[in-house]
């Protein structure tokens, strides 16, 4: 994941973030046009309230396109605008700010194995698809993707309550359940701290983007350990390498 690209929550024209390419991953999105359009509130001269004194703002709409010449896909953005005024040596120029709120198709924060089920991979697109626009939402989506994850891994979902009823175990409890797992118990804890953090985004409006960056970083590691055995695959030839002391290649 490359971290700083999402950190930014708005842009200037000569700044805009290194957004790669959604469908192929591996280009760059270039910014083709923007149209400003200022909303009528801006127009009744109502003030902002991120702004000290006037500002003009508006919505805005951005064509950007893929570097990469085998793909050139088009992806679209949609957001707010306010105009800032910025000292220079030469006095204040007025500058106009960016803040992204849609993209379509949806960037992808991070780039998920396809040897992750797809199921989970489209839980984590809808995730991406929120990002800007409303953290919670987007917080609360990672945490149904954990459950998806435990479901995949066949981590017990149901228990027979005293009544003798069919009940659904909590997240929580299905995570403590992992804990005791062979395989995946080393990753609970991984697990356990983006439920707290999907939590937050459950209960609470105010949850930053930094924390949702937070959970897909453990998240894009928990994939990693499960679907795609990197660390394992790395300690096994560590191992052999250690042992036959001597390179893969001599072995
Ligand atoms: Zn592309």
């Amino acid at each position: 994941m490359v971290r700083k690209t999402f950190d930014i929550v708005s842009f200037r024209q000569q700044d805009i973030p290194d957004w790669n390419c959604p469908t192929c991953i591996l280009g760059l999105l270039i910014s083709n046009k923007i149209v400003k359009q200022e909303c009528k509130e801006s127009k009744a001269g109502k003030l902002l309230d991120i702004y000290d004194g006037f500002s003009q703002y508006g919505y805005f709409f951005m064509h950007l396109e893929c570097n990469n010449p085998s793909c050139n896909e088009n992806v679209f953005c949609l957001g707010f605008y306010y105009n800032d005024l910025c000292p220079t040596v030469n006095g204040e120029i007025t500058e106009t700010v960016y803040i992204p709120k849609y993209f379509y198709p949806n960037l992808r924060i991070l780039n998920i194995s396809n040897k992750c089920p797809q199921d989970i991979r489209n839980l984590i697109d809808i995730s991406f698809s929120l990002y800007y626009s409303d953290s919670s939402s987007c917080a609360n989506k990672i945490r149904v993707v954990l459950e998806h994850i435990m479901n995949n891994l066949r981590i017990k979902k149901e228990t027979i309550n005293s009544k003798g009823r069919i009940v659904k175990i909590k997240l929580h409890d299905r995570i403590l359940q992992m804990k005791n797992n062979k395989r995946y118990g080393k990753i609970s804890d991984y697990i356990l701290a983006i439920k707290w953090i999907g939590n937050d985004g459950s209960h609470d409006d105010t949850i930053v983007q930094n924390d949702i960056l937070d959970a897909y970083e453990i998240l894009e590691r928990v994939i990693e350990e499960i679907y795609e055995k990197k660390t394992e695959t790395l300690e096994k030839k560590v191992k052999k390498i250690n042992t036959k002391r001597k390179p893969l290649s001599k072995i």
